[in-house]
């Protein structure tokens, strides 16, 4: 079988130490009114900035300007920023020469984008398990059932792809490579592959798994990854697409303005020329005028109108760099061993139940959901805040048929209960033995409370 993309790690030379996050040192009111150190057990949400991410914000900060427009030197040099970061992604993910890299706002904003670049007629396929950046942005999807194991996954894209053979226009399979509520990783290689067999495309939602895993989409052949900076230790923000250009490239303007466009004729009392092709001409205004608008077809220019997040960008990309220089295999050794550190303290507390999809064995990222017998995720995690200083999640993670599948799995789950929820503790760089540990002994406390 193919590697899960969590299981092929490169063996790096010895790269920079890893990283130091900003705000180790903050420290939060407990009960009481007495200060803790904060334990930061919720990066799946948003992973904290990194030291060499701040420095490369600061170090553009003195010097910026528009970009692509102006002759200015600040000009020119924020055009160049802008530009480079957009080459460390692509370098990041191994895109593929001609592969385009558009900035967005973050992962959800990534996935509508490209839900309104499919050519009319595109049938979509998606698991039921997917975040709902993945799942919604759809108009009319193929929904597959949480698979019971890998394999089944595999077996459901099959036949499902299999049974829109005679469906015209084309299909595009979306899935996750990293679970956002389990961890877990999927077998994104395998799905590629049964996607291409059926000539459909696959978009893959990488949201969870660069921030822990290397990704190369040119090895998995995969057609689009979305992620966002703000998981991968850049602040809020910026997110990306990457992936196939011609969609994009004849796909309508995903915002309509300035930067997006090769030229505006006609205007107030004009009439518009009509020179351009239809696939990059339309009109704009009514009235006595009629405005013919050219759209660039390089598919970044057209779908990033307006003054773009440079500074995002900027953090973006250094958050790549900096994972890179570290090297892989150092971040997921401490990652790997702190994680089974947590599961194991988990394990051993009675009443608290680990969600996992396809068993305890399978492979995952940082990520451990669970639940508490007898007591609400919300009352769990507001007790590890309020007594202990610690931040998880509670809820259902945007993943609503999902954590609803898990929990019909779990003793005292409560089944069809609209407010069941589970608890989230998620990790990354910057995590402690010591954050590990007063979560697993806050939890312990708790349970034995009755
Ligand atoms: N996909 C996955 C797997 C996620 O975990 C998230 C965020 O939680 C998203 C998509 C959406 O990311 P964003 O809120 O940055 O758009």
């Amino acid at each position: 079988a193919a590697p899960l993309p969590g299981q092929a790690v490169p063996a790096a030379p010895e790269g920079r130490p890893i990283p130091a996050v900003l705000g180790a040192d903050l420290e939060v009111p407990v009960r009481g009114g007495r200060l803790v150190p904060y334990a930061n057990l919720d990066y799946a949400a948003s992973a904290p900035c990194l030291e060499p991410v701040s420095a490369a914000v600061a170090a553009a900060l003195p010097a910026y300007s528009s970009v692509h427009r102006g002759a200015g030197y600040a000009s020119q040099l924020t055009t160049a920023r802008y530009e480079q970061a957009r080459h460390t992604v692509r370098a990041f993910v191994g895109a593929r020469p001609g592969d385009a890299v558009v900035f967005t706002r973050n992962t959800t904003d990534a996935t509508n984008l490209l839900a309104r670049a499919l050519p009319e007629g595109t049938t979509v396929v998606v698991f039921d398990t997917e975040h709902h950046a993945s799942l919604l942005p759809w108009a009319d999807a193929v929904r597959l059932a949480p698979p019971a194991f890998p394999g089944e996954a595999v077996r459901a894209a099959d036949e499902a792809l299999a049974a829109l053979a005679d469906r015209d226009g084309p299909k595009l399979l979306v899935v996750t490579a990293a679970s956002n509520v389990t961890g877990e990783l999927w077998p994104i290689a395998a799905l590629a592959h049964i996607a291409h067999r059926h000539g459909a495309r696959i978009l893959v939602d990488a949201a969870q798994l660069v921030p822990h895993r290397p990704l190369n989409l040119t090895a998995l052949d995969l057609d689009y990854v979305v992620f966002s900076g703000h998981k991968l230790y850049a602040p809020f923000g910026t997110g990306v697409l990457v992936g196939r250009p011609d969609w994009l490239a004849e796909a309508p303007p995903y915002l309509r303005g300035g930067g997006a466009v090769r030229a505006v004729h006609g205007g107030a009392g004009t009439a518009a020329p009509t020179t351009a092709s239809p696939a990059t001409a339309d009109t704009a205004g009514t009235g006595t005028g009629t405005a013919e608008v050219e759209w660039h077809d390089d598919p970044e220019a057209r779908h990033e109108a307006g003054t773009p997040n440079v500074l995002g960008a900027v953090a973006l990309a250094a958050a790549c760099d900096a994972l890179t220089a570290t090297g892989w295999t150092a971040l997921v050794r401490e990652e790997e061993r702190l994680l089974a550190r947590l599961r194991a303290g988990l394990a051993g507390i009675e009443g608290v139940h680990e969600l996992s999809l396809w068993g305890p064995d399978h492979p995952r990222v940082g990520i451990v959901s669970f639940v508490v017998d007898g007591r609400t995720a919300r009352e769990v995690a507001e007790a590890l805040s309020n007594e202990y200083g610690i931040g998880v999640r509670d809820g259902k993670f945007c993943a609503h048929p999902f954590v609803r599948h898990l929990l019909g799995g779990v003793k005292d789950g409560g089944c069809e209960d609209t407010a069941a929820s589970a608890v989230r503790a998620s990790i990354g760089i910057g995590t402690t033995a010591e954050h590990v540990d007063r979560l697993v002994g806050a939890l312990r406390e708790l349970v034995s409370r009755g």
